[in-house]
């Protein structure tokens, strides 16, 4: 058995160094694992890079890729996986928030039959405000992806090399962790496991960049957000159709009754919203469809450093 830990990097010029301590002192537990580790810094704005770099040049299970812009965590967690030699990867966060001391539990899980194992938070640490966007998340992820009414993913997921085989396979430039590991197999189990504080400085997860991959997520690995922009314009129409034939009617029946231009307003406002809204939804996907066949690339390595060598 050999593990591999990806974890991308991002503003953790203080906090890698402990995670990395940690990983290395829960493998002393079992000593004898074979085990490596593989850094994404996805552009990281500070420091974290040379950080990398030391830490790499004393060790020689230890592989730092540096992406050339900033991608995203999803495109960094991919990166790393493209490296990996060992046949159970765990991919964590760099800022100390993962049960990284509940290794062995999780691969515990693992052994029982299953094919991923996720992190199952009992209490977040994180504000109210995230708390329900996490909620609506789960709810959105269950409708449009399947997912099993049980299941949350952690920000820790332990996987079998197949199944990340399986994820790398997806080439196009806006990847989505959770819908590819839902895509893979079904056989997902998890650990209930503590949430911790950041070890230090703030999370990176601004409100437009949840936002932004929230509706990557669904675009990408479903076609029902689509599916319900045309019920619901069917069913304003319908509406619209039967609130025509009544003012009709209406009229015939009482012919001295003031044209409504305030309904007509109404309508045309609802009518237009929602067409505008369906334009919206239907742009998203054609957007994705160009991109995709335009060949963006899903991240761009500028340079990899592996045990005090860099290479090309
Ligand atoms: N991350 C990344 N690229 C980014 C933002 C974040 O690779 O542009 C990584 C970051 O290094 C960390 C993980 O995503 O490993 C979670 O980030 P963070 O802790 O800032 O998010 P939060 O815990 O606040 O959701
Ligand atoms: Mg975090």
């Amino acid at each position: 058995m050999k593990l591999s830990f990806v974890i991308p990097c991002y503003g953790s010029e203080e906090t890698i160094v402990p995670v990395i301590a940690e990983i290395d002192e829960t493998i002393t537990q079992k000593p004898e694992t074979d085990y490596e580790i593989i850094c994404v810094n996805d552009c990281s704005p500070d420091n974290v890079l040379p950080v990398l770099k030391r830490l790499v040049e004393t060790r020689t299970n230890m592989t730092v890729i540096d992406l050339a812009r900033n991608f995203g965590k999803n495109s960094a967690v991919l990166a790393g996986m493209k490296y990996i030699t060992g046949n159970i990867v765990i991919v964590l966060d760099d800022d100390g928030q993962c049960p990284t001391y509940r290794l062995w539990d999780f691969i515990d899980k693992l052994d029982e039959g299953y094919d991923i194992v996720t992190a199952k938070y009992g209490n977040r640490k994180q504000s109210p405000f995230k708390n329900f966007g996490s909620a609506l998340n789960h709810k959105m992820s269950q409708w449009l992806l399947n997912k099993p009414k049980d299941l949350h993913f952690g920000t820790f997921n332990v996987l079998r090399r197949f199944v990340v085989d399986e994820i790398i396979r997806y080439k196009n430039a806006f990847p989505y962790f959770e819908g590819l590991m839902l895509c893979s197999t079904n056989k997902i189990g998890y650990v209930i496991a503590e949430d911790r504080e950041r070890i230090a400085g703030e999370g990176h997860f601004t409100f437009a960049k949840s936002l932004g991959l929230w509706l990557n997520g669904f675009t990408a690995f479903s076609v029902k957000p689509l599916r319900l922009t045309a019920f619901l314009g069917f069913f304003v129409a319908a509406i619209g159709f039967i609130y025509g034939l009544a003012t009709i009617v209406q009229k015939i029946l009482s012919p001295a009754m003031p044209i409504g231009y305030a309904s007509t307003m109404a309508v045309l406002l609802f009518v237009g919203g929602m067409i505008l809204l369906s334009l919206g939804m239907i742009g998203e996907y054609v957007g994705r469809i160009y991109i995709s066949i335009s060949n963006s690339p899903q991240y761009v390595i500028r340079e990899i450093v592996k045990g005090g060598q860099t290479l090309d």
